[in-house]
C-alpha cells in the first residue's frame, strides 16, 4: 500500500492567508504567506505555505485560499451572562431623562427587574430570547462563551438559566462554559437576611446544580453592594468541598480584598478590579490567577478608577478580556468593540487585547492546553478576518471584519 503520511488524511488546507497564532514569544505570533491543515477538528500543520510538503494540496479534502486575510484563533468570550430576558432599555432612557435611581427603582427597573423577568419566563422563552445574543458573538469570530447564571436567584429559576445555557452550547457550534452565580445579588424575599440567602445557595441551590451537572465553576458578586468577603469564602469553602473550581466579581466599586480570598481560593480569574491593590495584583501574580477586564461596564458606568495595567504587566499578571455581556452595565456583544475600549479607555495594546480575547480568555476558563493559540495538535476554532493587521482588530469602531467562523474545523458561519 501506498501510504504517505504527511498530508493525505487533512480535512481542509487553508491558503493565502496570513496567521497570527498567538504562540510563541513574538506579541502576535505572526506568520505570512501561510498554510494551516485541519484534521478531526484539529490543527494537523501549520507554517510558511512554502514548508508544506510536495502534494499537499492534491492530497487534502478541502482547499481554501483565503486572499491573504487572517486567521487568529477563535475568540472566547470568558465573562457573560447573555442569558436573560427582558431588556432594560427604558431604564436607560428614564436616566437620560433625568430620572433618579430611586425613581427607577420605584418604576420597577434594575437588577431586580431582569430578576423578575427570568423567574416569569419559560426555558424555552428565555432560550429565544438569549439565542440573538450568542449568534451576535460567534458573528464576530466567538467560537467559546461562558455564560452565568445569576437572575434567578432562587433554585428553580437559577437551575432553568444554568439549563439554558447548557441548550445554547448543544444547539450551536460554540463552546458554552456555564458558571453558577447564585450570589449575585439579594432577592428581595431575602432582604436583610443575606447570610440566610447565602446558606439556600450553598445548602440547596450548589448541591441541585452539581446534581445535574450544569456548571463548571461557581462565581460570586464580592462588593459593598452585593456579598462580603466572609460570605464569599463561605461559598467558596462549599465549592472547593465538591472540586468546583472558583471566579470572582471582585474590586469593581470599591477595594475589599476580594482578589486576596480569590487567590488562597486558587481562583481561575478575578473580574473587574478596577480597584484593586498591590496586594492584590501580587496575590494573583503568585497564584497565576487571570485578570478579566471589562471596559464595557468600565464606560456603561461612567467609572474613572481604571484598572491597573501596568502593575499587571510588571507583576506578570495575565489580562483577558470580555464583554461582561449583561442587561443593566454592558448591554454589549461584540467583542472588538471590547478590545477598542480596552485600548483607547485602559491603555492596553492592539497585541494584549487580541490575548485578552485568546490566549488568556483560555486561561481564564483553563482551557488553554487546547485553545486560544494556533498550534499543531490543538482544536481547529479559528477566525478570518478582511484586515490589513492583526491591530486592525482593536483599531475599527463599530466595524465587523469577520469573514469566517470555523469550529473543530468545520466552516460555521461564511460572510
Ligand atoms: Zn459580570
Amino acid at each position: 500500500m501506498n501510504h504517505n503520511p504527511l498530508s493525505e488524511d487533512w480535512d481542509a488546507l487553508w491558503l493565502d492567508c496570513r496567521l497570527a497564532t498567538m504562540a510563541g514569544a513574538e506579541p502576535y505570533g505572526i506568520i505570512e504567506d501561510a498554510a494551516l491543515a485541519v484534521k478531526d477538528g484539529r490543527i494537523a500543520w501549520i507554517g510558511a505555505a512554502s514548508d508544506l510538503p510536495a502534494g499537499a494540496e492534491d492530497r487534502a479534502g478541502t482547499v481554501r485560499r483565503l486572499r491573504n486575510a487572517w486567521i487568529t484563533p477563535g475568540l472566547i468570550d470568558c465573562h457573560t451572562h447573555l442569558v436573560y430576558a427582558g431588556n432594560r432599555a427604558r431604564e436607560f432612557e428614564m436616566r437620560l431623562n433625568g430620572a433618579t435611581y430611586e425613581e427607577i427603582a420605584r418604576s420597577g427597573g434594575g437588577i431586580l427587574s431582569t430578576v423578575k423577568a427570568v423567574r416569569a419566563a419559560s426555558e424555552e422563552e428565555l432560550l429565544v430570547q438569549s439565542l440573538p445574543r450568542l449568534q451576535a458573538l460567534q458573528s464576530e469570530g466567538v467560537t467559546t462563551v461562558e455564560i452565568k447564571s445569576g437572575y434567578g436567584l432562587d433554585t428553580a429559576s437559577e437551575l432553568k438559566m444554568l439549563r439554558v445555557a447548557q441548550r445554547l452550547g448543544r444547539k450551536n457550534p460554540v463552546t458554552v462554559h456555564a458558571t453558577f452565580l447564585g450570589a449575585h445579588a439579594l432577592p428581595p424575599e431575602f432582604k436583610d437576611r443575606s447570610d440566610a440567602y447565602i446558606d439556600l445557595v450553598i445548602e440547596e441551590m450548589l448541591p441541585a446544580v452539581t446534581s445535574e451537572n450544569l456548571a463548571g465553576a461557581v462565581d460570586v458578586f464580592c462588593e459593598n453592594i452585593a456579598f462580603s468577603v466572609t460570605q464569599t469564602e463561605r461559598v467558596f469553602k462549599a465549592a472547593r468541598k465538591i472540586g468546583m473550581p472558583v471566579k470572582l466579581h471582585a474590586e469593581q466599586l470599591s477595594d475589599q480584598k476580594g482578589a486576596l480570598l480569590a487567590a488562597r481560593y486558587d481562583a481561575l480569574s478575578v473580574d473587574h478590579v478596577e480597584y484593586i491593590q498591590e496586594d492584590g495584583v501580587n496575590a494573583l501574580a503568585e497564584k497565576g490567577v487571570v485578570a478579566v477586564l471589562l471596559p464595557g461596564a468600565f464606560y456603561f458606568l461612567h467609572e474613572t478608577q481604571k484598572p491597573p495595567v501596568e502593575k499587571f504587566r510588571q507583576a506578570g499578571v495575565p489580562m483577558a478580556l470580555a464583554t461582561d455581556c449583561n442587561p443593566g452595565t454592558s448591554p454589549c456583544t461584540s467583542p472588538l468593540l471590547m478590545m477598542n475600549m480596552a485600548c483607547v479607555l485602559f491603555g492596553l495594546t492592539p497585541a494584549e487585547a487580541l490575548a485578552g480575547f485568546t490566549r488568556n480568555a483560555a486561561r481564564a476558563l483553563n482551557i488553554h492546553a487546547d485553545h486560544g493559540s494556533l498550534v499543531v495538535g490543538r482544536a481547529a476554532d479559528l477566525a478570518v478576518w478582511d484586515i490589513d493587521a492583526p491591530a486592525d482588530l482593536a483599531y475599527r469602531l463599530g466595524s465587523n471584519p469577520c469573514r469566517t467562523v470555523v469550529k473543530a474545523g468545520e466552516v460555521i458561519f461564511d460572510r
